[in-house]
């Protein structure tokens, strides 16, 4: 348990330190915290860090140059950041039981790299590098090197589609992922929206890919990772899970089994600020098999771990390994079911009709709206969502027609099944008395919205209620 009183006195002093300084970021900090303590925060990837991980990202450990790995270092002194850094993995490998951790990646994006590149290196380059009897890539001939970066470029991704739920980093043309492998989408099935394992499984025959991979932004359902690896080995690929989302459930042992992606995948990659509640960063478990390839993590594409966060990160995942946090994952779970049943009772439709995860996808096309229109009259009513495509969706990435939830913020503060029914209510009330704004030439448009008089005073007060019987960092003086 963090000791409230400590805390308030640590971020006091810090903030009258930096305010000696540059009192604009002193007074941003301040407002930033006021912002959150007075909204509705549903954003799915968003959460509150406890005061203990969020003050040991702030000292010396950030100072420190540390390249190479634990005890393997391109810098002197960096006896210290070894220990972070094993304390880090040691946490991560025994709370997620995995084989190896890695605890450098910056970020999502950062551990989704290291993940393919090292299984790239430890498919493509390690074979190629033995078939021309060398140990080291520096040693290849001009020929050789020139095979191998071809055959780099010529491998192959199946990942799940984006308005499905997948993320830009499952090898999608914006993102690093897109240019460096061939892609190709799995969806879900048209009627139900769920994922659909045959049709996975006939795309894997079909395109051979090297890796495929699981893991969504924004599907509101569990996967089955058992069936997810059979169809990997059926074809030879690697299984690489990105967890990111859902991470705090598999660390709360809410997804146990087939729902665990850690026995069954080659390579798991996550972030650790979302549903698992650490500092913004990234985290690749693997297998034995894997590990040596992960560990090159650093240089192949990342520079200096930032050791404050690792840290941090260690921070975190100490405190995911107690029955505290047990108890709030199943709770973001047993919360986020609440809010889709609210949704579900006042005629709300929803992506795959409901959810068994953190998440909860609005489709908001019935009200006559788009995504973005409903974000932002949700906004303007003190409720923090984000706008996100539904399968198909005809408004396109941008405006899209849906909106997404998530639980664990709210969860972290406190809120229960009650709360969560009446946010489900005050979010249908701000829907139904919302109608698109006119554009320039005087139709409907898809980007304004126009919010009916009273209601967001009317939202702003409710919340109001809930917010401050559940307060954010209570007892938390600033
Ligand atoms: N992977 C998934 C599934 C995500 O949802 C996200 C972020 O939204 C990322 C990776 C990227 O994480 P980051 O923003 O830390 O780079």
């Amino acid at each position: 348990m963090t000791d409230v009183a400590a805390a308030s006195i640590a971020y006091q002093n810090a903030l009258k330190v930096i305010k000696s300084v540059e009192p604009r970021i002193a007074d941003a900090i301040t407002a930033e915290l006021t912002d959150q303590r007075g909204s509705l925060k549903l954003i799915a990837s968003e959460n509150y860090a406890s005061p203990a991980v969020l003050l040991t990202m702030g000292n010396w450990l950030s100072d420190k140059y540390a390249e190479g790995t634990i005890g393997h270092r391109f810098y002197a002194g960096c006896q210290n950041v070894d220990t972070v850094e094993s304390v880090a993995a040691e946490h991560a490998r025994e709370l997620f039981g995995a084989e190896y951790a890695y605890a450098q990646p910056h970020s999502g994006i950062d551990a989704n790299l290291v993940a393919f590149w090292s299984i790239l290196a430890h498919r493509i380059e390690g074979p190629e590098l033995a078939s021309a009897g060398v140990k080291n890539m520096n040693d290849l001939d001009e020929d050789a090197w020139e095979t191998l970066r071809k055959k780099f470029g010529e491998q192959r991704m199946l990942g799940m589609s984006l308005d499905a739920g997948g993320h830009l980093t499952h090898g999608f043309r914006p993102n690093i992922s897109g240019k460096m492998f061939h892609q190709r989408s799995y969806g879900t099935d048209p009627e139900t929206q769920l994922l659909d394992y045959d049709a996975v499984a006939a795309a894997a025959r079909e395109f051979k890919p090297l890796i495929l991979i699981a893991g969504y932004s924004a599907y509101p359902r569990r996967v089955d990772f058992a069936r997810m690896r059979e169809i990997a080995d059926e074809v030879g690929a690697t299984l690489m899970v990105d967890m990111a989302h859902f991470a705090g459930l598999v660390a709360g042992k809410v997804f146990t089994g087939d729902e665990d992606p850690i026995p069954h995948a080659h390579v798991v990659t996550t972030t650790t600020h979302k549903s698992l509640r650490g500092p913004r960063g990234g985290l690749v478990l693997a297998t034995e098999e894997y590990a040596p390839s992960v560990d090159r993590g650093c240089p192949m594409v990342l520079g200096g771990p930032l050791s404050n966060m690792m840290a941090a990160k260690a921070v975190a995942l100490a405190e995911a390994r107690t029955q505290e946090f047990r108890t709030y994952a199943q709770a973001v779970a047993d919360n986020a079911k609440t809010l889709a049943d609210g949704f579900l009772k006042r005629g709300t439709n929803l992506v795959t009709g409901g959810t068994d995860n953190h998440i909860v996808l609005l489709d908001v096309s019935k009200y006559g709206l788009t995504g973005r229109q409903a974000e932002s009259a949700l906004l303007e009513a003190g409720i923090v969502t984000n706008r996100n495509s539904v399968p198909s969706d005809p408004n396109g990435a941008w405006y899209t027609s849906g909106v997404r939830l998530g639980t664990p913020a709210l969860t972290s503060r406190g809120f229960g099944a009650d709360d969560f029914d009446r946010v489900a209510e005050l979010i249908v009330d701000v829907l139904t008395n919302t109608t698109p704004g006119l554009t320039a030439k005087g139709v409907p448009g898809k980007a304004k919205h126009v919010l009916a008089d009273g209601v967001s005073d009317r939202v702003h007060a409710a919340s109001a209620e809930m917010l401050e019987a559940n307060p954010l960092y209570p007892g938390l003086e600033l």
